[in-house]
């Protein structure tokens, strides 16, 4: 078992395409850390670094301890298995799993007993007779890893193993990757596009965007605390909801009078912080002005420059309550409703210029918000005009760049 370092790992493909841009990543030992991205943001390139089927244009690349960068494949203790698992067709389970071993010349005995002894970690023994034609999915997902496991390598490089199965299946296979990789205790790099799979599987998630770490770290802190826009719209089915607007200190509230925000939060609603709604955002293109957590007051504090006045918000869709018209903070038209079976999403359309339009510089277009309810008879349709109100404590602010202001 060993460790994995990545250092400043740079890769430019001979056509000038940058896949990988200074990296620094390190899978500890026996730790399963997913790679997530969208596609072509360089993930399988890291992993094909990692293994020495690419090689490196800058950058150091350890496997315990040891500097493998100019090693061949076959130097560097680690097995790989691919999305689009090559079984050979013509052997039975038995034979596929001795392969590599017999590839290196293990002796026929040693050969015969390592493959029983991983079909039996894998419950392929039943199927050790059979051709893989004659096998399932994920039978022959279990297969592949077993040829990849059975060279007890020092480390585990999976490539999306799970996309070819079926949405039942993946589900499975994604929990016997889990147990097989703890029983083992094998690190493991896990490449994926699939952000439930990453929050499932990994004991940290690696954030990847046009080859650069976007942010990396256990997948509830990512998820609670993304460091940018980026991470935030990722994780989540929908990601997190953005809305641009202006950040601006609170008026002075007279004769201390609660404010309009305050008092009309929602029965069960959190309470705001003790100093939430010292700052307020205008949303472009809404009324009212929202209430924001205490952290860009001290932000404020701490800059001799002030907070940035032009900035994000984030609110994921299950921190807002659907609530009566006098206690509203947003409000929107019911555009679509997405039925999950025990929740609903609404996906409300609010009178705020999309993100990207305003990017872009486009035309200012609708903004769809989504938010998370339970499946009551009284939840509202397609059509019908809702107020909002977000749990003021779980706001996250970004600046105008998209990067969080809210680290803590
Ligand atoms: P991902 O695994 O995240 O989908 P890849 O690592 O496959 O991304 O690709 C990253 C970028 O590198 C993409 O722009 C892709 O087109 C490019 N790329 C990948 N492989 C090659 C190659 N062999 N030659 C040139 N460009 C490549």
């Amino acid at each position: 078992m060993a460790d994995i370092r990545l250092t400043s790992v740079d890769k430019v493909y001979p056509g000038g395409v940058h896949a990988v841009r200074k990296l620094d990543l390190a899978i500890e030992d026996g730790e399963l850390v997913v790679l997530l991205g969208p596609s072509g943001c360089g993930k399988s390139t890291v992993l094909r670094l990692v293994a020495g089927l690419e090689s490196l244009s800058g950058g150091e690349i350890h496997i315990a301890g040891r500097r493998v960068d100019s090693d061949p494949p076959d130097r560097r203790d680690v097995a790989m298995v691919f999305q689009s698992y090559a079984l050979y067709g013509h052997m039975t389970v038995q034979e596929n799993l001795e392969f590599p071993l017999r590839m290196r010349g293990v002796p026929a005995a040693e050969r015969r007993s390592r493959a029983v002894e991983t079909a039996t970690l894998l419950e392929l023994t039943d199927l050790l007779d059979q051709r893989p034609g004659a096998l399932s999915g994920g039978q022959q997902q279990r297969v592949a890893m077993g040829r990849a496991l059975v060279r007890q390598p020092a480390a585990f490089l999976l490539d999306e193993p799970l996309s070819n199965l079926d949405a039942r299946l993946r589900v499975h296979v994604r929990e016997e990757i889990r147990s097989i990789q703890r029983k083992l205790g094998v690190t493991t790099l896990h490449v994926t596009h699939d952000q439930v799979e990453a929050l499932s599987l990994g004991d940290r998630i690696a954030v990847l965007r046009d080859g650069r770490l976007q942010q990396v770290g256990p997948g509830q802190e990512l998820y609670d605390h993304p460091r940018n826009t980026f991470v935030a719209a990722f994780l989540g089915q929908p990601g997190m909801n953005l809305l641009e607007g202006r950040l601006a200190p609170e008026p002075s509230e007279p004769n201390g009078e609660p404010t309009a925000e305050r008092r009309s939060a929602p029965a069960g609603a959190s309470p705001p912080s003790e100093t939430a709604g010292s700052w307020r955002v205008t949303l472009t293109g809404m009324e009212g002005r929202l209430p924001v957590p205490a952290y860009p007051a001290e932000l404020g504090r701490s800059a001799t420059s002030g907070p940035p006045d032009s900035v994000i918000v984030g609110i994921r869709p299950e921190d807002v309550d659907v609530v009566g018209a006098e206690s509203g903070l947003l409000q929107g038209t019911v555009e679509t409703v997405e039925e999950l079976g025990s929740e609903r999403v609404l996906h409300v359309e609010l009178p705020a210029p999309t993100m990207d339009a305003t990017r872009e510089g486009g035309t200012p277009a609708r903004t769809l918000f989504a938010v998370r309810t339970p499946r009551t008879r009284t939840s509202p349709g397609p059509g019908e005009r809702i107020h909002l109100h977000p749990r003021i404590e779980k706001i996250r602010v970004f600046d105008a760049h998209g990067t969080a202001i809210d680290m803590d």
